[in-house]
């Protein structure tokens, strides 16, 4: 990890307009996290993949993340069971032009909350 990366909750992560994949063992985790069944999650939160190969969280209207909370500063509503991809990011995981999104990566975007 970056020794200068420090997240300030800007939220600009959750709002790119990419998938969020979720692994079956992450559904079940953020299934109990809503007392639901995995399968009732699925319905209801998520939605294939474009390549088909997976499942993503689905967006709000404006396309961020639904369990985006915004801010500021940002949150997550499912912070101590979110997904890989989200723990991961942006060093393990990224997408395109990431550093300009994000604060903490000296994005050049302002804060959106
Ligand atoms: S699950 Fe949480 S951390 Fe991941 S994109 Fe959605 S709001 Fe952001
Ligand atoms: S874009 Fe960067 S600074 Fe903003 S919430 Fe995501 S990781 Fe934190």
């Amino acid at each position: 990890m970056d020794e200068e990366f420090k997240c300030v909750r800007c939220g600009n992560c959750c709002r790119w307009s990419g998938c969020v994949k979720v692994t079956a063992s992450e559904i079940d985790a953020v299934a109990v996290f809503f007392g639901v069944s995995p399968q009732e999650f699925i319905g209801r939160h998520t939605r294939l993949m474009p390549d088909r190969q997976g499942l993503s969280l689905l967006e709000r209207t404006d396309g961020a993340c639904e369990f985006l909370i915004d801010g500021p500063p940002a949150a997550c509503a499912i912070e101590p069971v979110k997904p890989a991809q989200c723990k991961d990011f942006p060093y393990r995981w990224n997408f395109p032009g990431w550093r300009d999104e994000c604060m903490a990566g000296h994005g050049r975007k302002k804060n959106a909350g």
